[in-house]
């Protein structure tokens, strides 16, 4: 089945690019040059996954992700960034974002992402549970001893990750590969900022979440549910 993909991406050059460098590895893409009409289309159309530039026309792409994660959670959604962007990045991982790239780069280096992030949202296994932290990763729902948790998409990932491992030690290097995919570490303190957000969105009380940092090494998820 092609998986088809929505670019939205107001420099011809650029959507040029992407409609044919996508295409060439399988995937059947459209592609929309400004904020309203990019959002209308993610919101009607039946898209696996969306590529928004954050510099748009019309409407920012900050908003239409703000209304694609609320209107369509589960979508996978990789963001277009410049350099220098660092503080809006930040702001589209917080409002849901799968991913994102920093111009220039490369076709394959983004077919790669929309691979990985396809796959995850297509698991076959849709429960996974460790200590009192129960996720669906279909339905991207969190609950803790039973309540329901909201979590942006990052931190989702994130969670995913560490109850999938639960026990385990992760390093920030795995964690950084696994939910950013990032193959070295680029020296930024996305790992302990999520960290912090989990350990703060999933207390109950007084109860703290079962995530351990081991000093210098990384950090472990128990599967023991805490007193
Ligand atoms: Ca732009």
């Amino acid at each position: 089945m092609t998986a088809s993909v929505l670019v939205i991406e107001d420099e011809l050059g650029i959507r040029d690019f992407l409609e044919r460098g996508l295409s060439d590895y399988g995937y059947a893409v459209e592609t929309a040059p400004d904020g309203p009409s990019g959002a209308s289309k993610a919101l009607t159309g039946d898209y696996d996954l969306v590529v928004l530039d954050l510099m748009l026309p019309g409407r920012s792409g900050l908003s239409v992700l703000d209304d694609l994660h609320r209107n369509r959670p589960a979508l996978p959604i990789i963001l277009l960034t410049a350099l220098g962007e660092t503080e809006n990045r930040i702001a589209g991982l917080d409002a849901g974002a799968t991913d994102y790239m920093v111009k220039p780069f490369s076709v394959a280096e983004l077919a790669a992402r929309i691979r990985a992030h396809l796959r995850t949202a297509t698991s076959t296994t849709t429960t996974i549970r460790a200590a009192d932290v129960e996720l669906d990763l279909l339905d991207r729902r969190v609950t803790r001893a039973g309540q329901l948790m909201h979590l942006s998409a990052t931190e989702f990932s994130l969670l995913a990750y560490f109850v999938k491992n639960a026990g385990h030690v992760l390093t920030r290097e795995q964690l950084l590969k696994a939910v950013w995919n990032y193959d070295h570490d680029p020296g930024t303190n996305a790992v302990e900022v999520y960290i912090g957000y989990l350990r703060r969105k999933l207390r109950i009380g007084d109860r703290e979440l079962p995530l351990v940092t081991i000093r210098s090494v990384g950090y472990r998820f128990d599967d023991v549910a805490p007193e």
